[in-house]
């Protein structure tokens, strides 16, 4: 049988490269996990991607219930599961007030990391049960999250506190919508979600690896300045981000460059150490990255796991 791998928002950016890069290898086949059922299927075919490559299933991350309806559908259907790749995000680096997903969080951490925590734990079993040698599970991660880098220190940054916010449910009701409980910032959210989905593969790492021998990463594939990631920010930011990124930081990578990284990170034989954030230097040559404090903190990583299971009905 073709190896099988689940990809959250494949249905463009980095998400869909990864897809096409995994199906041209022709060892694969891709389920693709997205929204938008009719723009993943454009995008699969105007990426040229063979129909006996793939598969698209409903999942919105931003409800729980069809994360469960997602789980319970692959359940039925038999398929293995071999490597799973959380790499659907939102960003709402304008948005003066936030916004919520159908059970009322915050949304960019709600879909981001709440959603895909609640994804990964109910797939954890069938990942366990496996039968491919090299089974993994991958989160993407960011630069922006990480406050021990030049990227990670423009403002707002990243900072979880004493997750008192996350504590309260993130509804903006009897909470903060933000982690550490202060006033809601789009940008800031963002960062907070990639450093929980940081902290989250540290934690499945943790307690999961051992037993199983699945491979928990993370990854920073570059500065992919093009992708619709940045749809709600200004235009202005739209028009000269990808040349700030080109010609001052060169951090900028191609979406096809990107998607070959993420792809490596899912099917290299030699990226299979577990709790790597793995990055790439200027020659695209992958090593194991440094985490900031705060994104490599055991203590937070397992109180976020447990505030997490909370939130989404797992305790
Ligand atoms: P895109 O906006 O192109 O892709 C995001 C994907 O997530 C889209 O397919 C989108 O679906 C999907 N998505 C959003 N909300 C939901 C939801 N509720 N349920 C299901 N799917 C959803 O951005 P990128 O490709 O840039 O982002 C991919 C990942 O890369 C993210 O995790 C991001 O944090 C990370 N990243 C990006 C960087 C960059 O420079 N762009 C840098 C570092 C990390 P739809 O197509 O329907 O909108």
């Amino acid at each position: 049988r073709k190896d099988s791998v689940f990809i959250t928002g494949a249905s463009s950016g980095l998400g869909l490269a990864t897809a096409k890069a995994l199906a041209e290898t022709r060892k694969w086949h891709i389920i693709m996990a997205c929204r938008d059922f009719l723009k993943a299927e454009r995008a699969a075919k105007s990426a040229g991607m063979s129909k006996q490559n793939y598969t698209i299933l409903h999942l919105d991350l931003a409800s729980l219930d069809s994360v469960r309806e997602f789980v319970d559908g692959y359940k039925r259907s038999g398929r293995p599961l071999d490597v799973l790749v959380c790499n659907a995000a939102v960003y709402q680096p304008i948005a003066k007030e936030p916004s919520f997903t159908a059970e009322g969080f915050e949304l960019s951490v709600g879909t981001n990391h709440l959603g895909h925590f609640l994804l990964s734990r109910l797939l954890l079993d069938d990942l366990k049960q496996s039968d491919y040698p090299s089974k993994r599970l991958i989160i993407v991660g960011s630069i922006t999250g990480n406050t021990n880098t030049l990227a990670g220190n423009v403002p707002p940054k990243a900072n979880l506190g004493n997750l008192r916010g996350l504590a309260g449910g993130l509804n903006g009701l009897n909470s903060s919508t933000m982690i550490d409980g202060e006033e809601f910032d789009g940008a800031k959210a963002y960062k907070d979600s990639k450093v929980c989905n940081m902290l989250t593969m540290q934690e499945f790492h943790r307690r999961f690896h051992e037993e199983s021998g699945i491979t928990f990463a993370s990854l920073y594939p570059g500065c992919i300045a093009m992708t619709d990631l940045f749809r709600e920010h200004i235009p202005l930011f739209r028009l000269l981000f990808p040349s700030f990124q080109k010609y001052i930081t060169k951090g900028f990578v191609s979406e096809h460059e990107a998607g070959k990284r993420l792809a490596q990170v899912v099917s290299d034989p030699s990226l299979t150490k577990s709790s790597v954030y793995w990055s790439w230097n200027q020659n695209s040559a992958s090593f194991e990255n440094q985490l900031s404090p705060e994104a490599s903190d055991e203590e937070k990583a397992r109180k976020i796991w447990e505030l997490s299971e909370k939130l989404v009905g797992l305790a």
